[in-house]
Protein backbone atom coordinates (compact mmCIF):
# COMPACT_ATOMS: atom_id res chain seq x y z
CA UNK A 1 0.00 0.00 0.00
CA UNK A 2 1.49 3.46 -0.81
CA UNK A 3 1.97 5.63 2.09
CA UNK A 4 -0.72 8.04 1.31
CA UNK A 5 -3.26 5.14 1.25
CA UNK A 6 -3.46 5.09 4.66
CA UNK A 7 -4.85 9.27 4.36
CA UNK A 8 -7.92 7.75 2.48
CA UNK A 9 -11.09 8.39 4.04
CA UNK A 10 -13.57 10.24 2.30
CA UNK A 11 -16.42 11.82 3.44
CA UNK A 12 -19.15 10.77 2.14
CA UNK A 13 -21.82 12.35 4.93
CA UNK A 14 -23.74 14.87 2.22
CA UNK A 15 -24.81 16.87 5.14
CA UNK A 16 -21.41 17.65 6.80
CA UNK A 17 -20.21 18.46 3.34
CA UNK A 18 -22.84 21.05 3.01
CA UNK A 19 -21.76 22.59 6.23
CA UNK A 20 -18.51 22.69 5.45
CA UNK A 21 -19.28 24.91 2.36
CA UNK A 22 -21.53 26.99 4.70
CA UNK A 23 -18.48 27.61 7.18
CA UNK A 24 -16.20 28.85 3.99
CA UNK A 25 -18.82 31.64 3.50
CA UNK A 26 -17.48 31.20 -0.18
CA UNK A 27 -18.75 33.84 -2.98
CA UNK A 28 -17.22 34.50 -6.39
CA UNK A 29 -13.98 36.42 -5.28
CA UNK A 30 -12.70 33.56 -3.25
CA UNK A 31 -9.37 31.79 -4.03
CA UNK A 32 -9.55 28.20 -2.27
CA UNK A 33 -6.83 25.75 -1.56
CA UNK A 34 -7.82 22.36 -0.89
CA UNK A 35 -5.15 20.09 0.40
CA UNK A 36 -6.44 16.50 -0.04
CA UNK A 37 -8.66 16.40 -2.65
CA UNK A 38 -9.18 12.66 -3.09
CA UNK A 39 -11.94 12.00 -5.82
CA UNK A 40 -13.48 15.48 -5.76
CA UNK A 41 -16.43 14.94 -3.43
CA UNK A 42 -16.02 18.55 -1.14
CA UNK A 43 -13.73 20.02 -4.73
CA UNK A 44 -16.97 20.01 -6.68
CA UNK A 45 -18.72 21.77 -3.88
CA UNK A 46 -16.48 24.24 -3.54
CA UNK A 47 -16.20 24.57 -7.44
CA UNK A 48 -19.47 25.64 -7.20
CA UNK A 49 -19.16 28.27 -4.68
CA UNK A 50 -15.85 29.95 -5.31
CA UNK A 51 -14.10 31.76 -7.95
CA UNK A 52 -11.39 29.57 -8.23
CA UNK A 53 -10.00 26.00 -6.42
CA UNK A 54 -6.86 25.05 -6.10
CA UNK A 55 -6.85 20.98 -5.19
CA UNK A 56 -3.65 19.68 -4.47
CA UNK A 57 -3.59 15.53 -3.97
CA UNK A 58 -0.83 13.03 -4.20
CA UNK A 59 -3.18 10.50 -6.08
CA UNK A 60 -2.56 10.84 -9.43
CA UNK A 61 -5.41 8.49 -9.78
CA UNK A 62 -7.67 10.28 -7.66
CA UNK A 63 -6.16 13.70 -8.79
CA UNK A 64 -8.20 12.63 -12.60
CA UNK A 65 -11.23 12.75 -11.04
CA UNK A 66 -10.93 16.04 -9.14
CA UNK A 67 -10.20 18.48 -11.83
CA UNK A 68 -13.43 17.99 -13.70
CA UNK A 69 -14.98 21.45 -12.99
CA UNK A 70 -13.66 24.62 -15.10
CA UNK A 71 -12.75 26.90 -12.30
CA UNK A 72 -10.94 23.62 -10.02
CA UNK A 73 -6.90 23.96 -11.33
CA UNK A 74 -5.23 20.07 -9.45
CA UNK A 75 -1.71 20.45 -8.61
CA UNK A 76 -0.38 16.40 -8.14
CA UNK A 77 1.91 16.14 -5.82
CA UNK A 78 2.88 15.93 -1.65
CA UNK A 79 1.35 19.40 -0.46
CA UNK A 80 4.55 19.15 1.90
CA UNK A 81 6.50 19.72 -0.87
CA UNK A 82 5.42 21.90 -3.41
CA UNK A 83 4.63 25.64 -2.68
CA UNK A 84 0.99 26.45 -2.06
CA UNK A 85 -0.33 29.75 -4.79
CA UNK A 86 -2.13 32.87 -3.49
CA UNK A 87 -5.01 31.46 -2.04
CA UNK A 88 -7.70 33.90 0.16
CA UNK A 89 -9.33 30.35 2.39
CA UNK A 90 -8.41 27.22 2.70
CA UNK A 91 -10.99 24.42 2.62
CA UNK A 92 -10.21 20.72 3.42
CA UNK A 93 -10.63 17.53 4.83
CA UNK A 94 -6.80 16.88 5.55
CA UNK A 95 -4.69 14.34 5.51
CA UNK A 96 -4.20 13.46 8.83
CA UNK A 97 -0.98 12.25 8.98
CA UNK A 98 0.70 15.75 8.07
CA UNK A 99 -1.45 17.50 10.21
CA UNK A 100 1.07 19.13 12.15
CA UNK A 101 3.61 20.10 9.18
CA UNK A 102 0.73 21.14 7.06
CA UNK A 103 -0.75 23.30 9.68
CA UNK A 104 2.61 25.19 10.26
CA UNK A 105 3.33 25.65 6.17
CA UNK A 106 -0.29 26.96 5.92
CA UNK A 107 0.42 29.57 9.06
CA UNK A 108 3.25 30.99 6.90
CA UNK A 109 0.83 31.89 4.45
CA UNK A 110 -1.01 34.98 4.03
CA UNK A 111 -4.84 33.87 3.77
CA UNK A 112 -8.19 35.50 5.71
CA UNK A 113 -9.57 31.76 6.63
CA UNK A 114 -9.46 28.19 6.95
CA UNK A 115 -12.33 25.77 7.37
CA UNK A 116 -10.16 22.02 8.10
CA UNK A 117 -10.94 18.97 9.23
CA UNK A 118 -8.59 17.22 11.54
CA UNK A 119 -8.60 14.29 13.71
CA UNK A 120 -10.41 14.84 17.15
CA UNK A 121 -7.84 15.30 19.76
CA UNK A 122 -5.79 16.82 17.40
CA UNK A 123 -7.95 19.44 17.11
CA UNK A 124 -8.75 19.35 20.82
CA UNK A 125 -5.10 20.06 20.75
CA UNK A 126 -5.19 23.07 18.95
CA UNK A 127 -7.96 25.00 20.74
CA UNK A 128 -6.70 24.00 24.30
CA UNK A 129 -6.36 26.36 26.96
CA UNK A 130 -3.67 26.58 29.68
CA UNK A 131 -3.95 24.06 32.64
CA UNK A 132 -5.98 21.52 30.35
CA UNK A 133 -4.55 18.04 29.61
CA UNK A 134 -4.71 19.13 25.80
CA UNK A 135 -2.62 22.49 26.51
CA UNK A 136 0.05 21.87 25.47
CA UNK A 137 3.07 23.06 22.58
CA UNK A 138 0.86 22.72 19.56
CA UNK A 139 -2.05 24.69 21.52
CA UNK A 140 0.64 27.43 21.85
CA UNK A 141 1.95 27.78 18.43
CA UNK A 142 -1.02 27.46 16.29
CA UNK A 143 -2.70 29.90 18.95
CA UNK A 144 0.25 32.35 18.49
CA UNK A 145 -0.68 32.67 14.78
CA UNK A 146 -4.45 32.76 14.38
CA UNK A 147 -7.86 32.18 16.63
CA UNK A 148 -8.52 28.83 16.64
CA UNK A 149 -12.06 27.24 17.15
CA UNK A 150 -13.91 23.45 17.07
CA UNK A 151 -16.77 24.03 14.70
CA UNK A 152 -18.28 20.73 14.87
CA UNK A 153 -17.13 17.04 15.99
CA UNK A 154 -17.61 14.49 12.96
CA UNK A 155 -18.38 10.76 14.15
CA UNK A 156 -16.37 8.11 12.15
CA UNK A 157 -19.92 7.19 10.24
CA UNK A 158 -19.50 10.17 8.03
CA UNK A 159 -16.54 8.66 5.97
CA UNK A 160 -15.99 5.82 3.63
CA UNK A 161 -13.54 4.17 4.68
CA UNK A 162 -14.42 4.95 8.77
CA UNK A 163 -11.10 6.25 10.22
CA UNK A 164 -10.53 4.55 13.73
CA UNK A 165 -11.59 8.32 15.76
CA UNK A 166 -13.89 10.76 15.63
CA UNK A 167 -12.94 14.12 13.66
CA UNK A 168 -13.69 17.87 13.80
CA UNK A 169 -13.93 20.78 11.94
CA UNK A 170 -11.79 23.54 12.74
CA UNK A 171 -11.82 27.44 11.89
CA UNK A 172 -8.66 29.00 11.95
CA UNK A 173 -8.36 32.58 11.54
CA UNK A 174 -4.90 33.94 10.67
CA UNK A 175 -4.08 37.28 13.05
CA UNK A 176 -1.05 39.35 14.50
CA UNK A 177 0.10 37.40 17.11
CA UNK A 178 -1.53 38.75 20.62
CA UNK A 179 1.74 39.03 22.68
CA UNK A 180 5.34 40.09 21.29
CA UNK A 181 8.04 37.82 21.67
CA UNK A 182 12.20 39.04 20.95
CA UNK A 183 13.07 35.90 18.76
CA UNK A 184 10.06 33.66 17.07
CA UNK A 185 12.37 30.96 16.46
CA UNK A 186 13.79 30.93 19.90
CA UNK A 187 10.39 31.01 21.29
CA UNK A 188 9.00 27.93 19.61
CA UNK A 189 11.97 25.83 20.29
CA UNK A 190 11.51 27.14 24.19
CA UNK A 191 7.77 25.97 23.85
CA UNK A 192 8.94 22.47 22.63
CA UNK A 193 11.36 21.68 25.43
CA UNK A 194 9.18 23.41 28.23
CA UNK A 195 6.24 20.54 27.18
CA UNK A 196 8.78 17.78 27.15
CA UNK A 197 8.55 16.65 30.27
CA UNK A 198 5.32 17.99 31.05
CA UNK A 199 4.76 16.23 34.22
CA UNK A 200 8.16 17.82 35.96
CA UNK A 201 8.86 21.32 36.85
CA UNK A 202 9.76 24.10 34.45
CA UNK A 203 13.03 23.94 35.55
CA UNK A 204 14.39 20.42 35.05
CA UNK A 205 12.22 20.60 31.80
CA UNK A 206 14.91 23.89 31.22
CA UNK A 207 18.36 22.06 32.33
CA UNK A 208 17.61 19.13 30.57
CA UNK A 209 17.41 20.95 27.17
CA UNK A 210 20.18 23.25 27.79
CA UNK A 211 22.01 22.04 24.58
CA UNK A 212 19.13 22.28 22.16
CA UNK A 213 18.21 25.29 23.54
CA UNK A 214 22.23 26.57 23.31
CA UNK A 215 22.40 27.80 26.25
CA UNK A 216 26.01 28.75 27.55
CA UNK A 217 25.62 28.52 31.05
CA UNK A 218 21.90 26.91 32.64
CA UNK A 219 23.15 27.87 36.49
CA UNK A 220 23.25 31.59 35.30
CA UNK A 221 20.78 30.88 33.38
CA UNK A 222 18.56 30.02 35.84
CA UNK A 223 18.86 32.69 38.58
CA UNK A 224 17.89 35.29 35.81
CA UNK A 225 14.33 33.48 35.97
CA UNK A 226 11.47 34.10 38.11
CA UNK A 227 11.77 31.44 40.32
CA UNK A 228 8.24 30.89 41.53
CA UNK A 229 7.27 30.25 37.63
CA UNK A 230 10.40 27.95 36.65
CA UNK A 231 8.79 25.91 39.74
CA UNK A 232 5.42 25.44 38.07
CA UNK A 233 4.68 22.85 35.53
CA UNK A 234 4.86 24.63 31.75
CA UNK A 235 1.29 23.35 31.44
CA UNK A 236 -0.20 25.81 33.97
CA UNK A 237 1.01 28.87 32.91
CA UNK A 238 0.18 31.04 30.10
CA UNK A 239 1.76 31.78 26.89
CA UNK A 240 2.49 34.98 27.55
CA UNK A 241 4.58 33.65 31.05
CA UNK A 242 5.92 31.49 29.04
CA UNK A 243 6.99 34.14 26.32
CA UNK A 244 8.58 35.94 29.18
CA UNK A 245 10.76 33.09 30.17
CA UNK A 246 11.81 32.83 26.62
CA UNK A 247 12.75 36.20 26.10
CA UNK A 248 15.51 36.36 29.30
CA UNK A 249 16.87 33.23 28.26
CA UNK A 250 17.00 34.04 24.53
CA UNK A 251 20.18 36.50 25.90
CA UNK A 252 21.48 33.35 27.12
CA UNK A 253 22.64 31.21 24.35
CA UNK A 254 25.92 30.57 23.37
N1 LIG B 1 -11.16 15.67 0.09
C1 LIG B 1 -11.56 14.28 0.19
C2 LIG B 1 -12.72 14.18 1.15
O1 LIG B 1 -13.07 15.20 1.76
O2 LIG B 1 -13.27 13.11 1.29
C3 LIG B 1 -10.42 13.38 0.61
C4 LIG B 1 -9.88 13.60 1.99
S1 LIG B 1 -8.82 12.34 2.55
C5 LIG B 1 -9.00 12.50 4.31
C6 LIG B 1 -7.20 12.99 2.34
C7 LIG B 1 -6.66 12.97 0.91
O3 LIG B 1 -5.33 13.49 0.96
C8 LIG B 1 -6.54 11.61 0.26
O4 LIG B 1 -7.15 11.67 -1.00
C9 LIG B 1 -5.02 11.35 0.10
O5 LIG B 1 -4.69 10.68 -1.12
C10 LIG B 1 -4.48 12.78 0.07
N2 LIG B 1 -3.11 12.93 0.60
C11 LIG B 1 -2.46 12.20 1.53
N3 LIG B 1 -1.26 12.70 1.78
C12 LIG B 1 -1.12 13.80 0.98
C13 LIG B 1 -0.10 14.77 0.79
N4 LIG B 1 1.04 14.70 1.49
N5 LIG B 1 -0.29 15.76 -0.12
C14 LIG B 1 -1.46 15.84 -0.82
N6 LIG B 1 -2.47 14.96 -0.69
C15 LIG B 1 -2.32 13.97 0.21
Amino acid sequence: MKWYKKDQHFLVDEQVLDRIIEYGKLNSSDTVLEIGAGYGNLTGKLAGKAGKVIAIEVDAELAASAGKWDNVEVIIGDALKIGFPPFNKVISNLPYSISSPVTFKLLKCKFELGILMYQYEFARRMVALPGSKDYGRLSIAVQYYADVQILEVVPKSAFSSPPEVNSAIIRLVPRPAPYDVVDEGFFMKFIKAAFSQRRKKLRNAIINNAVPLGIKNIDNALKKLPQEIIDRRAETLTPQELAKLADILVYERI
